[in-house]
């Protein structure tokens, strides 16, 4: 499993755990305006290698699109690769990351090795209907990666992205057939997390199938005391 080839500058990191379509790209972009955290999303970060066309984006192309997991290891070292970056000064928030147990006990261990730990786990608790519903009208610019929802967060044009101009899409991941899969590998995979990050007395919850304005003013509240355990 990959190390840190650097010094992590960072020493909050916070995690957002959560099905996909809980929310947790829209408030971890609200946490990095709020209290300037890097906002490190796997997700995005793999489509950015796909959109490239680097070696890592053609090995896991046809795994993002049905929905598996990519592997621990190329998943970890892409994290690592990032977190030894200068720009992770005010703090991490982690989005769709760890998504399995060995990728939590990689990331506890790698910041373990410089006397640092995670500050807390958020866990976005809602309904699967609810999310199946979100993801159908979750729409994504091909070239910044703006997320859209069409019924609760809308562009100013209709399916054209705000800040470029560029026509938004559906990701292929939220394919109906696709989520039905990926929600399955997050109840086999991800769900365990919960009770990993309660164990170490690190997780609070939210009730994420609220608006989104309302779940931020809630995320908003934790953060500082969460900030404040963490030193
Ligand atoms: P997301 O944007 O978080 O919904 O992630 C989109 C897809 O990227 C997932 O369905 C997985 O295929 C892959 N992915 C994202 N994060 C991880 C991760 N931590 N471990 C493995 N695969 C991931």
């Amino acid at each position: 499993m990959a190390t840190l080839n650097n010094t992590i500058r960072a020493s909050v990191f916070l995690i957002l755990l959560g099905p996909p379509g809980s929310g947790k790209g829209t408030q971890a972009e609200k946490l990095r305006d709020r209290f300037g955290f890097l906002h490190v999303s796997t997700g995005h970060l793999f489509r950015e290698n796909i959109a490239q066309g680097t070696e890592l984006g053609r090995k896991i192309k046809e795994l993002i699109a049905n929905g598996e997991l990519v592997s621990d290891d190329l998943t970890v070292a892409m994290v690592m690769d990032r977190l030894s970056k200068p720009d992770t000064m005010r703090g991490v928030v982690f989005d769709g990351f760890p998504r399995t147990r060995d990728q939590a006990i990689a990331l506890h261990k790698a910041l373990e090795s410089e006397n640092k730990h995670v500050a807390g786990a958020i866990y976005f608790q809602v309904a699967d209907d609810v999310i199946v519903e979100r993801l159908a009208a979750r729409r994504t610019c091909p070239e910044d990666g703006a997320v859209y929802n069409l019924k609760s967060k809308p562009p100013k044009r209709d399916e054209i992205c705000d800040n470029d101009g560029v026509p938004l899409v559906m990701r292929e991941d939220d394919r109906p057939e696709v989520v039905r899969n990926r929600l399955e590998i997050y109840r086999e995979q991800t769900e365990p997390l919960i009770e990993f990050y309660r164990e170490m007395k690190l997780l609070v919850e939210v009730d994420a199938a609220q608006d989104i304005e309302s779940l931020g003013a809630q995320v908003d509240l934790l953060v500082p005391t969460l900030i404040t355990n963490a030193h």
